[in-house]
């Protein structure tokens, strides 16, 4: 805990939260950021990321997180793993509440990023851990020689099951529609491969197990029947949802939840940033974060020039 004000205060540990502390390190705003407990953020669920530049040969996600914290480490930025419980931005400096304490700081970048959705049925979260799973790369390896489902039709569904086939015997794409949302280069990667299959226009209405996933019960949309699909495993790919939760009460937010920028990156409180997935519903690419923390970076130190500038001209007026 510190009663000491900070210039930044950076909240969030993925692309845009370590970009943004790059940038504000080397501006000499000595940034803190609170990575949080899941620091390094989507990334560490990812396997391969093929589509960052400068990385020809590709790179493992945790890898490339690792190295986005040492270089903003490098530059001074310090980094701790707390979670932030709440804000109060009803005056500056603003208040930023962890878990071990309060801290206070002039800027605020929010760089949260979003978590994976769920399907939202009683046994499916009864039996997360248990057969059913978000991440593939974090538990495919308990699926060896096992038949999996994945669920949803676009990249991050393509992606697990081509991971899982490096342990599955059998992956079951199941979308709900015909056609699939993911990338014509995903899409023909899952074509191409014999170990999965797919299953069209269905959707899944139950999830069965007592101890461990055993089936799960699925329904046509089209014809409405519905039928039981034994697998071993169920892997939820349905899209993220923004990490917003805490700033609800502050913030401008879409229907969704994801941050609304007024002013470059600025949200409607003047001293308030939003970086990454947690503002940008469109992209949601490492890249596009990245940028977009180097922009909140950028923003907030001009934004900060200009007050205390503002401040330093008015104290002179009034002596
Ligand atoms: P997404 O593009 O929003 O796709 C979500 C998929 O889940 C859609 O096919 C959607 O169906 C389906 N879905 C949503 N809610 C559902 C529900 N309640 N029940 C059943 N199905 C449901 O999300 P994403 O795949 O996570 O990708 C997000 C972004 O990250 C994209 O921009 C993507 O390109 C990027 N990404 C890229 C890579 C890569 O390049 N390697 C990997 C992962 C993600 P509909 O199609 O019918 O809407």
């Amino acid at each position: 805990m510190s009663e000491e004000v900070r210039n930044i205060i950076i909240i969030g540990g993925g692309p845009a939260g370590y970009t943004a502390a790059l940038y504000a390190a080397r501006a000499g705003m000595k940034p803190l950021v609170f990575a949080g407990y899941e620091a390094g953020g989507q990334l560490m669920l990812t396997t391969e990321i093929e589509n960052f530049p400068g990385f020809p040969q590709a790179i493992k996600g945790p890898d490339l997180m690792m190295r986005m914290r040492q270089q903003a480490e490098r530059f001074g930025a310090e980094i701790q793993d707390f979670n932030v419980t709440s804000v109060d931005f009803s005056n500056r400096p603003f208040k930023i509440t962890t878990d071990w304490g309060e801290y206070f700081a002039k800027a605020v970048v929010i760089a949260t990023g979003a978590s994976a959705k769920w399907l939202g049925l009683e046994n499916e979260q009864r039996l997360i851990g248990r057969g059913v799973s978000s991440c593939a790369t974090c538990d495919g390896a308990f699926f060896k020689d096992k038949h999996v489902a994945v669920i949803g039709g676009g990249d991050s569904a393509m992606e697990e099951a081509l991971y899982l086939t490096n342990h599955a015997s059998r992956v079951t794409i199941i979308h709900r529609r015909d056609k699939l949302r993911a990338s014509q280069i995903m899409q023909q990667r899952a074509f191409d491969n014999e170990k999965i299959d797919f299953i069209w226009n269905t959707v899944v209405v139950d999830v069965i197990g007592e101890e461990k996933l055993e089936a799960i019960k699925l329904k046509n949309v089209k014809t409405g029947e519905e039928t039981t699909f034994k697998v071993d495993g169920m892997f939820v790919a349905i899209g993220h949802k923004p990490n917003t939760e805490i700033f609800k009460d502050w913030l401008e937010m879409d229907s969704v939840g994801y941050i609304i920028r007024k002013e470059f990156t600025m949200t409607n409180i003047p001293g308030v940033f939003a970086a990454g997935d947690v503002a940008d519903a469109r992209y949601r690419q490492a890249i596009t974060a990245a940028g977009m923390g180097a922009q909140a970076a950028i923003d907030a130190e001009r934004w900060l020039g200009e007050i205390e500038f503002a401040e330093e001209q008015a104290a002179k007026a009034s002596q």
